[in-house]
């Protein structure tokens, strides 16, 4: 009998499976301690908006019904806010699903994507899945994308450029001149994604309006998501933005219910809810000076953030680290992952978290 690995796909044992944050409760359940903060993947931590919790209690007894699979009121919700057209929105089970329904519309065997390095793991992922070519290119000095030299990376088989703005995990943005610098460069083939999953925290003025360039009929698709500020990341729904032809080619290969009802009504009371937006603006924002005063008083070096998460420098291996800060109840990402050994990646959590953060790396490197 064959070898079960002999008949999987060859381009299977190329991906490596997405390392997740680590859970609350597997630390709970390994380490004994009940006490545990999770500030490893960007979630909200003021929780969802208390009107989408609302919304999903009222619709509670209607999952035995399949969910529109076209997400009308969501669409025309959100149509109505970004002032863009229905048929220009795709909503997915997450921004995930997009990009992969993105990859799976657009690569065949072969063909090259191009992605900045460290960036989100999964535009990567997307690509390896179809036997496209993964292409990645370093950022600068500043951590930020290298526009130039992914646009000199261009060849005649590159599909899609992925830019992650701001960026995971360095947390800071390409600016508005320099996204229309590069969309100028570039040829016609290459589509370009924009995953804008932090866009709400950026405060930068400079901060690209994407949409512009759709409107003006560039081949862009703008990625969005209810899982960071909008609190909804265990529902999985996000959105994607292009022209209506780029948009009717995703929907042929969605599935037909990939969006559930109780994520689809609570998505559209958090649109509604500009309180929750705003507090949870400013709790990033406060967070963000605190921790960035005690990184200054500790001498760790850190890349300015334009989203709720921080990626630090703490000039020690990050996994013994990250193994240290879990016995005191904290959960980070390292930086290995994304290629950089000494940094850490740190969600922006409540004042407490934040504090108890500190207190805890204070320990662990041993400046207390
Ligand atoms: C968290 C994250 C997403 C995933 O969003 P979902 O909507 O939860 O799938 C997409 N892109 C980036 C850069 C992220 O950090």
């Amino acid at each position: 009998m064959s070898k079960i690995d002999d008949l999987a796909r060859k381009t299977v044992f190329s991906i490596s499976p997405y390392v997740p944050g680590k859970p609350i409760e597997e630390v709970q359940r390994e380490y004994g301690i009940d006490d545990v903060i999770k500030l490893a993947s960007n979630e909200n931590p003021l929780g969802p908006s208390p009107l989408a919790v609302e919304a999903m209690r009222n619709s509670i007894s209607n999952v035995n019904i399949y969910p529109d699979g076209n997400c009308f009121y969501l669409k025309r919700d959100l149509a109505a806010s970004l002032g863009c057209r229905a048929d220009q929105l795709i909503v997915g089970n997450g921004s995930d699903e997009l990009l992969k329904l993105i990859a799976e519309t657009f690569l065949d065997p072969g063909d090259e994507i191009i992605f900045a390095q460290p960036t989100f793991s999964e535009y990567e992922f997307v690509s390896r899945v179809m036997d496209a070519v993964p292409v990645a290119v370093p950022v600068d000095s500043s951590f930020t994308h290298d526009l130039q030299a992914m646009a000199g990376r261009i060849s005649g088989r590159t599909k899609i450029v992925f830019i992650c703005n701001p960026n995971n995990p360095t947390g800071n943005i390409i600016t508005g001149d320099a996204l229309k610098d590069f969309l100028d460069k570039i040829p016609e083939h290459v589509i370009v994604v924009v995953d804008e999953a932090y866009r709400e925290y950026a405060t930068d003025p400079a901060y690209p309006d994407s949409l512009a360039h759709v409107r003006e009929g560039r081949r862009l698709i703008s990625l969005r998501t209810f899982a960071k500020i909008y609190g909804l990341a265990g529902l999985r729904i996000g959105y994607g933005i292009s022209s209506p032809e780029i948009i009717s080619l995703i929907n042929r290969v969605k599935e037909p219910f990939n969006v559930n009802c109780l994520a689809q009504v609570a998505a559209r009371a958090a649109l509604q809810d500009v309180e929750h937006l705003r507090r949870s603006r400013e709790l990033v924002a406060s967070g963000k000076s605190f921790l960035y005063g005690h990184f200054d008083r500790l001498g760790l070096k850190y890349v300015p953030t334009q989203a709720n998460f921080i990626f630090v420098d703490i000039g020690v291996d990050s996994r013994s680290a990250f193994r240290s800060l879990i016995t005191e109840g904290v959960i980070v990402r390292t930086g290995d992952i994304f290629g950089y050994p000494n940094y850490i990646r740190v969600t922006i959590g409540t004042p407490e978290q934040n504090l108890r953060f500190v207190q805890a790396l204070q320990k662990v490197l041993g400046s207390a």
